[in-house]
């Protein structure tokens, strides 16, 4: 244990993060992380909330009303939508493709809702076939779950498609989209999606620990129409809300929201409409095809099929006779270059480069390339 006399100011290693996340901050939002903190009802500050939430639109594409940005990382968004939207003995489709789909389970039961398992391999886009099949077997589920973006494994699910399948049976969607936010393709409305979150710290390359949320009407219907309270007081939308929507009404306490954090989500949404979201999604499938061609012409293997690759997150078997964490050692040691190990039964089997939102550009793919080639011979 160090001594506390001897506890000095800490200062982080300038690193390079490609990684599953967090990804490199832009300079423009470090900047605005260090500007004053102001009041959290400052009429100041209010102004920059609704431009927020209307960045958020844009980012999300969608005209939802009931959009922002909730206090705590993606995992608090997740929680959210599942507090809000389950209800003890709620039958819930989550299909599980990775991690992040066997949380959902876990928020399903803790909000004593019982859930149904759609199982798709890890690395494979969730079937729709097989949510079409429980949605037959099950015409009583209330809601159906997956992830967009299934950050362990770099597999990309068709949201329109699963939608479309719930909305045919009258169950509403939670969406993970964590990941793909401001990344690849992502069309709330146009999908036809009900609840939706995701995370400041992917491809909106903002600082941890906010999770932009979308409810549509649909949703906000459901919640509205709950019998009982939910479990949490903190996620309860009907009591966050009278401080996030306070439409010309009074905006009252609810907690202290994060400032600086909210500051730099904001510039970095500014960025993204200056950029374009297209083009955003455009930059990423660009630098996926040059990281790719490269990992390729060394003679690796991709994890995921061609037709349902995240070009954010690129996983990449390990491999024969290669020890896996030498060579992220070695990244890190000598060239400051950070990337993912694998989660799960994948753990030890592949590694996981990100190319998000700042990260994601030509100096970096060639870094990479570069330092994972001399750390492998
Ligand atoms: N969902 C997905 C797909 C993720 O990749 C992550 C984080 O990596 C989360 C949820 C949880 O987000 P957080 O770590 O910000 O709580």
């Amino acid at each position: 244990m160090t001594s506390p006399a001897k506890i000095r100011s800490f200062h982080p290693p300038q690193r390079i993060l490609m990684g599953p996340g967090p990804s490199d901050m832009h300079p423009r939002v470090q900047n605005a992380l260090g500007q004053p903190v102001i009041g959290h009802l400052d009429p100041a500050f209010v102004g920059m909330m609704e431009e927020l939430k209307d960045l958020l639109r844009y980012a999300f594409q969608t005209k939802n009303s009931l959009t922002f940005p909730v206090s705590g990382p993606g995992s608090v968004g997740m929680e959210t939508c599942f507090v809000n939207l389950v209800e003890p003995g709620d039958k819930v489709i989550v299909c599980r493709n990775g991690v992040f789909g066997g949380r959902m389970i876990e928020n399903v039961e803790r909000c004593g809702g019982t859930p149904v398992v759609v199982e798709d391999a890890w690395g494979e886009p969730v079937d729709p076939n097989k949510l079409e099949d429980a949605l037959r077997a099950h015409p009583d589920a209330k809601v159906v779950a997956f992830v967009h973006a299934e950050t362990s494994t770099g597999a990309q699910s068709d949201a329109r498609a699963l939608a479309g399948l719930a909305r045919q049976r009258g169950a509403l969607t939670i969406v993970d989209a964590v990941t793909s936010l401001g990344g690849s393709p992502l069309a709330v409305d146009a999908w036809g999606l009900d609840a939706v979150y995701s995370g400041s710290q992917k491809c909106l390359s903002c600082t941890p620990g906010l999770s932009p949320v979308t409810f549509s009407e649909r949703a906000v219907e459901r919640v509205k129409a709950r019998k009982k309270k939910g479990q949490s007081w903190f996620m309860d939308l009907s009591l966050v809300l009278e401080y996030w929507n306070a439409h010309g009404g009074k905006r009252t306490y609810h907690h202290t929201a994060p400032i600086n954090a909210l500051y730099g989500l904001h510039e970095a949404l500014v960025m993204l409409r200056e950029e374009g979201i297209e083009d955003s999604w455009r930059r990423h499938r660009r630098h996926h095809l040059a990281l790719k061609a490269g990992l390729e012409a060394m003679g690796l293997k991709l994890l995921v099929r061609e037709d349902a690759r995240l070009p954010q997150l690129n996983a990449v078997h390990v491999p024969a006779g290669i020890d896996e964490l030498a060579v992220r050692q070695a990244l890190l040691g000598d060239f400051n270059l950070e990337i993912g190990a694998g989660l799960g039964p994948l753990a030890g089997r592949i590694w996981r480069f990100g190319l998000m939102g700042h990260s994601c550009k030509t100096e970096n793919v060639m870094l990479c390339l570069s330092a994972l080639g001399t750390a492998l011979v």
